[in-house]
């Protein structure tokens, strides 16, 4: 591991002032000079593989007391960023109200990882491409621009069948921005020029000719929450993954439906586990809308979520591994007693 500098943030201002001073940009790429530390459980993994290589840590943990509530009013649920993923999951707002929100962080890492890690810092987690993640291969166009990409040709089993360019077919490897999309949530940002709303399905950025900008962030920003209007209690996150516990998505969905009188009012879709950024498949809502709920309609929704996949090697079983997760996950949320 390499020597960094550590600064203990007083407070969102002084972080903000100081992520900017030093950042050429806050995009969490390998050569960013200053980032942000919350819970550690990505950054300082990386920094111990070599994979990242920051100059300055900005503890932000000293912002938790303004940055880590969990608030529900009549109309709305606020999460600050600095929330720990395990306080969240087991709120019991959440869990009564977003129950994709509560399930998609219980199924996520271990109870200690969830205990330390945050919103804010899960949600930039980087992906689990095992050649990203081992600096003894050259070519990752992620992780060393234009050099290639070494998951084309190699072991691609993990990799997402969604969303891949020529140059990068990694899988954003979270779970609880699949519950944010699900909600069509908004992310909260503090900057230099003060605080800013943005849909969550804008944050990330698929990886096109640029593979190693990962997010929309500016210089110098921070999440310091997440917004969702509305409440979606009849709402799930499923996911498969080759074991029951501490284990990524091979495939998962999260689905928030509105239904009366068993007419799909309002569907939303989102994937994990086989995309590279969390996935809104926003054209099999619509062929939800107003529709009589059945399996013969979920089992179509969850083939037409999977038409533009393009497998690889060894990943086309999520194809079909997808499909019947959305399937299911829809069969679920339609059935749920609220
Ligand atoms: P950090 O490591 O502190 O930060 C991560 C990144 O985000 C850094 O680049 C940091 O600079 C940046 N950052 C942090 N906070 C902010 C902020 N507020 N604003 C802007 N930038 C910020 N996750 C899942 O979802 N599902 C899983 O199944 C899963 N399994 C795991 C298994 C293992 C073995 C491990 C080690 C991790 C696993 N994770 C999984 C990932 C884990 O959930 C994340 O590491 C964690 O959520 C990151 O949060 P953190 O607070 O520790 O972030
Ligand atoms: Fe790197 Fe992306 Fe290729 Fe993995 S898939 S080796 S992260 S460029």
């Amino acid at each position: 591991m390499r020597a960094f500098n550590y600064q203990r943030a007083a407070d969102p201002s002084d972080a903000v002032q100081a992520l900017s001073a030093i950042a050429a940009s806050n995009n969490p790429v390998t050569e960013a000079e200053a980032q942000p530390l919350a819970g550690g459980t990505t950054l300082i993994d990386l920094m111990k593989l070599d994979v990242m290589r920051p100059r300055t840590l900005v503890d932000i943990n000293p912002l938790a007391p303004q940055w880590s509530a969990i608030d529900l009013s009549a109309d709305h649920l606020r999460l600050g960023a600095m929330a720990r993923m395990a306080d969240v999951a087991d709120n019991a707002d959440v869990q009564r109200n977003y129950p994709v929100i509560a399930q998609a962080l219980q199924l996520a890492a271990s109870q200690q990882i969830r205990n330390m890690a945050t919103l804010g810092g899960n949600v930039l987690q980087r992906t689990r491409c095992s050649y990203f993640r081992d600096v003894s291969y050259d070519a990752c166009n992620k992780r060393n621009p234009g050099s290639g990409c070494a998951a084309m040709q190699g072991f691609n089993r993990t990799h997402a069948v969604l969303g891949t360019s020529d140059q990068c077919i990694a899988t954003y490897p979270g779970d609880f921005a699949q519950a944010m999309i699900a909600l069509n949530a908004n992310v909260e940002i503090t900057g230099k020029a003060g605080v800013r709303n943005l849909p969550f399905d804008q944050l990330h950025k698929q990886p096109g000719r640029t593979p190693q900008i990962e997010s929309t962030l500016q210089p110098g920003e921070l999440i310091s929450a997440f917004l969702i209007e509305g409440r979606w209690p009849r709402s799930v996150y499923l996911k498969a993954r080759d074991r029951q516990s501490y284990e990524f998505a091979l495939a998962s969905a999260a689905v928030a439906l509105n239904v009366e009188d068993g007419f799909v009012r309002e569907a939303r879709v989102a994937l994990g586990g086989v995309a590279t950024v969390p996935w809104r498949a926003r054209e099999v809502e619509m062929l939800l809308k107003d529709q009589k709920f059945d399996d013969a309609i979920a089992r179509r929704v969850g083939e037409a979520a999977f038409a533009t996949a393009t497998p690889r090697k060894h990943n086309a079983f999520k194809i079909e591994l997808g499909q019947r997760v959305v399937t299911r996950a829809l069969q679920q949320a339609a059935t749920m007693e609220i």
